[in-house]
């Protein structure tokens, strides 16, 4: 669910009015509104358009879908999610690693570093599907 935010005060929101305002995420009966009310509220034109596109359209696209138009909204861009917020008023630190560059996870230089150090229970294998398997025995 979406946080409670302050409409980005700027050309982007076709209604002048709505600039700057706060902007609730939920209805008075405290459910989430959805992503066509959310935009409506800040004067997009939503008809016609889908929720999402299947497949997931281009980040560079601009309105094909009410996600993204959202998704290019400053306020959404830069919110924090909750799960980082619940990790960090944890005392934790949160890193989102890359997508699509598992290289980079820790967890697979942990890996590499086990097999290199501890042949005997890993193998190359191991490390090529990025995996680490250890032995019960
Ligand atoms: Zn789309």
């Amino acid at each position: 669910m979406q946080r409670n935010t302050i409409i980005p005060n700027d050309d982007t929101i076709p209604c002048i009015a709505m600039r700057g305002k706060p902007q609730s995420m939920v209805t008075d009966t405290g459910e989430a509104k959805g992503l066509e009310a959310v935009l409506t509220e800040r004067g997009f034109n939503t008809s016609g358009k889908k929720a999402k596109c299947k497949p997931v359209c281009l980040f560079e696209n601009t309105d094909c879908c009410l996600a993204r138009i959202l998704s290019r909204q400053a306020d959404f861009v830069n919110q924090i999610s909750m799960l980082e917020e619940s990790i960090t008023k944890a005392g934790h630190i949160c890193l989102f690693l890359p997508k699509f560059h598992c290289e980079l996870n820790p967890i697979e230089m942990v890996c590499i570093f086990l097999i290199i150090t501890n042949s005997q229970f890993l193998t190359l294998d191991h490390a090529v599907l990025g995996l680490c398997k250890i032995p019960v025995s």
